[in-house]
């Protein structure tokens, strides 16, 4: 099997699967008052240490851990959300996790726009400052597009952010970007930060939200009290203890250039081929490549591959709609045909570069077969 929709999920790594085996013998819950709890408590805070050190800030009551990142990024939006006159900003190439969050408070009457793309993916400054010039309390905007790769630059943006709206909140789903790039949330200047463990070897089910100010931020459910009041329900201290060990041991620099070296070769292999277009750029992230093949269905391409045990997404996991074009491509200007031929390609360090020279020869010789049948 060669599996490259590493940006859905990927395989979860064999020391975090024996670090949640370990941990079962924890069983205690972390709220109670015996021995047994406040020892299981401490192991829960030394793990938010370590996913804190990853992200570049110190553990200060910051981490609220969610059951996903689309929970964390609801609590993120749905617990900003006050006024309903100021601006809510969000780009047009969010996750569903997000954007249907910024739908959730149009529904509800707040005022919600979106910034543009530009064509290369990436959100546009540009229109983002236009935007700006209006009463804005919230931005979110993500790092790295989970459709394109499409880096942002959350520095600047936050930059630019503060100096027009210096009160305005801002968000930063760090999904794709988390576990893969060097991230240091306390430079980068948000209020608020996204992550989750199953993108890059963790188990699914467990996401967490840096809140640099939690007394900004208001519980979307309602319960015990824990994560300080604004995630109640009893901690999932195995997949906490893992997303810890997780972050304790990432080979960034490592895993990034091994997967740059297999990004390149999919570009260099696909650029100058007919009907080929490359949907992302080099200067994105080497993990995900969107390559539209045009003239045929990317989701029978993806079927036809797997034939073979190969297996690429057509999208986002989570918003493959049947018939449904994807919004991220549509808002970066590609035609219809392009969109409908998308297919993404998404790495992890487990891959070979050997693995990737097979798959890039079949997709291209079921791309021609498919397309010689439609002809
Ligand atoms: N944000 C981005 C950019 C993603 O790629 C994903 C998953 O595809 C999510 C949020 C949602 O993550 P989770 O599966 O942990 O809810």
């Amino acid at each position: 099997m060669i599996f490259l929709d590493n940006a859905s999920t990927t395989k979860i790594k064999n020391e975090i699967i024996s670090e949640i085996e370990k941990s079962c013998q924890l069983f205690f819950n972390p709220s109670a008052v015996y021995s047994k709890s406040l020892e299981t408590k401490k192991h829960v805070l030394n793990a938010k240490e370590q996913i804190c050190n990853a992200l570049g800030v110190t553990y200060n009551d910051n981490l609220i851990i969610t059951g996903s990142a689309t929970e964390a990024n609801n609590l993120a939006i749905i617990g900003s959300a006050r006024k309903k006159d100021a601006q809510y900003i969000f780009s047009q190439g969010e996750h569903p996790s997000v954007y249907n969050c910024a739908l959730e408070l149009k529904n509800r009457g707040y005022n919600v726009v979106f910034a543009k793309l530009k064509q290369n993916g990436e959100v546009d400054v540009d229109d983002l400052s236009k935007l700006l010039e209006n009463d804005t309390c919230f931005v979110s905007i993500m790092h790295v597009s989970n459709e394109t790769g499409a880096i942002n630059d959350i520095y600047r943006i936050v930059k630019l952010v503060k100096s027009k709206q210096k009160d305005a909140i801002i968000h930063c789903d760090g999904v794709q970007a988390f576990g893969k790039f060097g991230i240091n949330v306390a430079n980068l200047g948000v209020d608020m930060y996204t992550i989750s463990a199953h993108k890059f070897g963790g188990p699914k089910g467990i996401g967490a939200l840096y809140v640099k100010d939690i007394k900004k931020l208001k519980p979307i459910i309602f319960g015990g009290g824990q994560e300080f009041g604004l995630r109640s329900g009893t901690e999932n201290v195995q997949y906490i203890l893992a997303f810890g060990k997780l972050c304790e041991n990432l080979n960034i620099q490592e895993n990034y250039k091994k997967v740059d070296e297999m990004r390149k070769y999919i570009i260099d292999f696909f650029s100058n081929k007919n009907d080929v277009t490359i949907n992302s750029t080099l200067n994105g992230s080497p993990y995900i490549t969107s390559i539209s093949f045009e003239g045929v269905r990317g989701e029978t391409l993806v079927h036809m591959l797997e034939e073979d045990e190969i297996y690429v997404g057509t999208g986002s996991a989570c918003s493959s709609k049947k018939g449904a074009l994807n919004r991220t491509l549509e808002a970066m200007g590609k035609t219809k045909v392009q969109n409908e031929g998308a297919i993404r390609i998404s790495l992890s360090s487990e891959n070979s570069l050997d693995e990737i020279k097979f798959a890039c020869e079949k997709i291209y010789e079921k791309f021609l077969i498919l397309k010689e049948k439609l002809r």
